[in-house]
C-alpha cells in the first residue's frame, strides 16, 4: 500500500523506515525535505542515496489536499480552499500581521456539535480531516507564501506562518488523534518548529479531551463561551447539555495546570440582543473569577437564514467596558478579508454543501 508521508510524524516515520530496513537519521532527513524544505519530490532530495529513493518513489507519496481556489484579499489575507473528495471543501486562512503570520486551520469537513449561530455547524459533520489533511494546510501554506515578498516589508521570510489557530472548519478536540499528531509535528524542531504558545486549539468545550490534550499535547486554548448562563449556552452551544458551564470552568482550570500559557482565551460572538447585554457582561465576571483568562469578543459573521445579527457598535462597547473595567484583558477581532469571505469561524460554510453545486460555482469563478 502506498504511504502518504504528511500523515506521519517522525516517529512514525521512523517507524515506516525501520519497517523497511532503513534508518532512523534517514527518517529525519526525509521529514525535514518535507516540512523544512517543502519538498514533495523524492527525485530532489539530493543528499538521499539513490536506492532509498526509489524505494520511496515506489511506496510512498507526498500528498496535501489539492487546491482548488486561493484568493488574496486587498487586505493581504489569504484564503485556500481545499478539495478534500467529492463536492467537500475545507479553508485555510493566513491573516499576516506585522509582528506575525497566523494560520487559521480547519480539522472536519462540517462539524457535529451543531452550535446555532455557525454556519458549518448548521451544514452537519461529513468527516474528519486526516494527519495529511491538516498539516498539508500548514505545508501549502508555508512552502508558498515563503516565495513571495512579504507585503509591507518587502522581505522574503523563510517562515511566514508563525502563529496557528485551530479556528477553521470542525470541532479540533472531536478529532483528537489526528489533531494531536498534526500539532506534534507543527511543533516539532525537525518540521515547522512552531512554539506552544503559538499554536492554539479552540474549542467549544469537549470536557475529557481537554483533559487529555493537556496530558498529550498542552498547546495555548481558546475556549468558545458564548454565553454566561447555562440556560442560553444550552440553546446556542447544544454540546453545553454534555458539559455544563462549571464543568467548563473547572476543566480550564486543570487545563492551566500544564498549558503554556498563563491564561485561557474565552470566545464570545456577540449576538445582537442575545448575548451582548449588560448583564450578560456582569455575568461572565461572576463565572470566570476563578480562571485566569482574556476575552475575545467576536462580532457575529452574518449568513443567510442564520436568525441572528450582528451587534451595533454601542453594545459592543459598554460590553467590553464592563469587562475592562473589572480588570480582564478584552480584545475585539477585527475582521480582516472581508472582501474574500475570510473571517475565522465560518469558513467554507458556503462552499461544502453536499450536492456539490457551490463547490461548482466556485470552480467556474476560479477559472
Ligand atoms: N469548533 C471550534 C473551532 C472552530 S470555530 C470552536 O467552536 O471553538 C472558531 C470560532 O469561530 C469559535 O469561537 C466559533 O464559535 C466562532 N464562530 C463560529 N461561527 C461564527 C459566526 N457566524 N460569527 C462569528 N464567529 C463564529
Ligand atoms: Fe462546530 Fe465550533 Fe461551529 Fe460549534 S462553533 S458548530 S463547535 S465549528
Amino acid at each position: 500500500m502506498t504511504q502518504n508521508l504528511l500523515d506521519l510524524d517522525l516517529a512514525g516515520l521512523t517507524t515506516w523506515f525501520g519497517e523497511r530496513g532503513e534508518k532512523p537519521f534517514r527518517a529525519r532527513q526525509v521529514f525535514h525535505w518535507l516540512h523544512q524544505a517543502g519538498v514533495a519530490d523524492f527525485a530532489q532530495m539530493t543528499d538521499i542515496a539513490k536506492s532509498l529513493r526509489e524505494k520511496l518513489q515506489q511506496q510512498a507519496v507526498v500528498q496535501a489536499p489539492a487546491i482548488s481556489y486561493a484568493h488574496t484579499s486587498t487586505d493581504g489575507t489569504r484564503k485556500w480552499l481545499f478539495d478534500v473528495g467529492v463536492a467537500n471543501g475545507i479553508e485555510t486562512v493566513f491573516i499576516p500581521e506585522d509582528d506575525r503570520g497566523t494560520l487559521c486551520v480547519s480539522s472536519q469537513v462540517g462539524c457535529a456539535l451543531e452550535c446555532t449561530f455557525c454556519s458549518t455547524g448548521r451544514q452537519g459533520f461529513n468527516r474528519n480531516l486526516t494527519v495529511a489533511e491538516i498539516i498539508g494546510q500548514l505545508w501549502v501554506a508555508q512552502h508558498s507564501l515563503k516565495t513571495e515578498p512579504n507585503r509591507t516589508t518587502g522581505e522574503i521570510s523563510e517562515r511566514p506562518v508563525t502563529n496557528v489557530v485551530m479556528m477553521g472548519m470542525g470541532e479540533p478536540l472531536a478529532n483528537f488523534e489526528n489533531v494531536v499528531t498534526a500539532l506534534g509535528i507543527m511543533l516539532d524542531d525537525h518540521a515547522y518548529g512552531l512554539s506552544r504558545r503559538r499554536v492554539t486549539v479552540s474549542t467549544s468545550g469537549l470536557v475529557p479531551a481537554m483533559d487529555r490534550l493537556a496530558e498529550r499535547c498542552p498547546v495555548a486554548l481558546a475556549v468558545s463561551l458564548h454565553a454566561p448562563n447555562d440556560a442560553l449556552r444550552d440553546q446556542i452551544v447544544p454540546i453545553n447539555k454534555k458539559y455544563p458551564l462549571a464543568e467548563l470552568m473547572a476543566a480550564c482550570r486543570r487545563y492551566l495546570v500544564h498549558a503554556p500559557r498563563d491564561f485561557i482565551t474565552f470566545e464570545y460572538v456577540m449576538l445582537a440582543g442575545v448575548n451582548d447585554q449588560p448583564e450578560h457582561a456582569r455575568q461572565l465576571i461572576a463565572l470566570t473569577r476563578d480562571v485566569p483568562c482574556k476575552f475575545n469578543l467576536i462580532p457575529f459573521n452574518p449568513f443567510p437564514d442564520s436568525g441572528y445579527e450582528k451587534p451595533r457598535s454601542e453594545p459592543m462597547r459598554v460590553f467590553r467596558e464592563i469587562l475592562q473595567d473589572a480588570g480582564y484583558v478584552v480584545t475585539t477581532r477585527k475582521t480582516r478579508g472581508d472582501d474574500i469571505d475570510a473571517a475565522c469561524g465560518q469558513l467554507a460554510g458556503k462552499v461544502a454543501d453536499k450536492s456539490g453545486r457551490v463547490m461548482k460555482r466556485i470552480h467556474k469563478e476560479a477559472a
